[in-house]
């Protein structure tokens, strides 16, 4: 008896073709958080800015005119660590360029160093909340790989916390920025330092004098550390 193909070549229908049991195909990239994390852990500075600027990890990527990566000497012994991008920040892609950044600026200027040379600067968030409202903790942990393989590629001689935002996510703690000045405390194997954030400064002058005891302690800090890994002779306070 013919079978189906038979019929078919007699009817100058054939070769037939039969759908294939489709093959499995390639997995979508996986967006968890872990490997978001390691992802962002592998990148090299050439890619960083661009993958900041593509980042949709929280919803401030849809209200940021511009992201804020950071800025500065990538081999730099110093790096301030700040909360988040304001106005002029958001503007320019920059951070610390409003009036918080030329107190900070002068900061520096009282400690021999200029933005650009032997500093770099970035903050806890690289996109600016609205209003300037505090970052959500959400917003924060989604940033946080960012800032850890900025430091992983700096390496710096020492961190300074400027205020509670910075300091609390770099120390894992819920402690006063009052609780914490004065002590050298220790990220990673990086010497930290915490002080009261220049904006807070600008509206608390008086509190200008500890600021600048902070970065005295910072600067001896630096002058007697002998690297991120190394020990140094100052005391460390224990961090959780
Ligand atoms: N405040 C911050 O914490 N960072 C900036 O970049 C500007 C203001």
């Amino acid at each position: 008896m013919a079978t189906r193909d038979d019929i078919l070549v007699e009817l100058g229908l054939a070769p037939t073709w039969r759908r294939r049991i489709p093959v499995a195909t390639a997995p979508p990239p996986l967006q968890d958080g872990e490997s978001r994390s390691a992802r962002i852990g592998s990148l090299s500075w050439t890619d960083f800015a661009t993958d900041v600027d593509a980042c949709t990890a929280c919803g401030l990527c849809r209200s940021r005119n511009k992201s804020v990566p950071g800025v500065g000497d990538t081999n730099a012994e110093w790096m301030f660590v700040g909360e988040a991008p304001g106005a002029e920040e958001d503007a320019r892609g920059e951070p610390f360029v409003g009036q918080a950044g030329r107190l900070l600026d002068n900061m520096l200027a009282a400690l021999g160093i200029a933005r650009g040379r032997n500093v770099y600067i970035a903050n806890v968030l690289k996109c600016r909340p609205p209003n300037n409202r505090a970052p959500e903790p959400s917003e924060s942990d989604a940033c946080r790989p960012y800032l850890e393989r900025q430091v992983e590629l700096i390496r710096p001689k020492l961190i300074v916390a400027l205020g509670k935002s910075a300091a609390s996510l770099l120390l894992n703690t819920d402690a006063t920025i009052a609780s914490l000045r004065g002590r050298v405390h220790q990220y990673r194997g990086v010497p930290l330092v915490v002080t009261y954030h220049p904006a807070y400064l600008l509206r608390n002058l008086p509190d200008k004098a500890k600021a600048w005891e902070d970065m005295l302690l910072a600067r001896r800090t630096v002058a007697t550390s002998l690297g991120p890994t190394s020990s140094n002779a100052l005391p460390v306070a224990e961090t959780p």
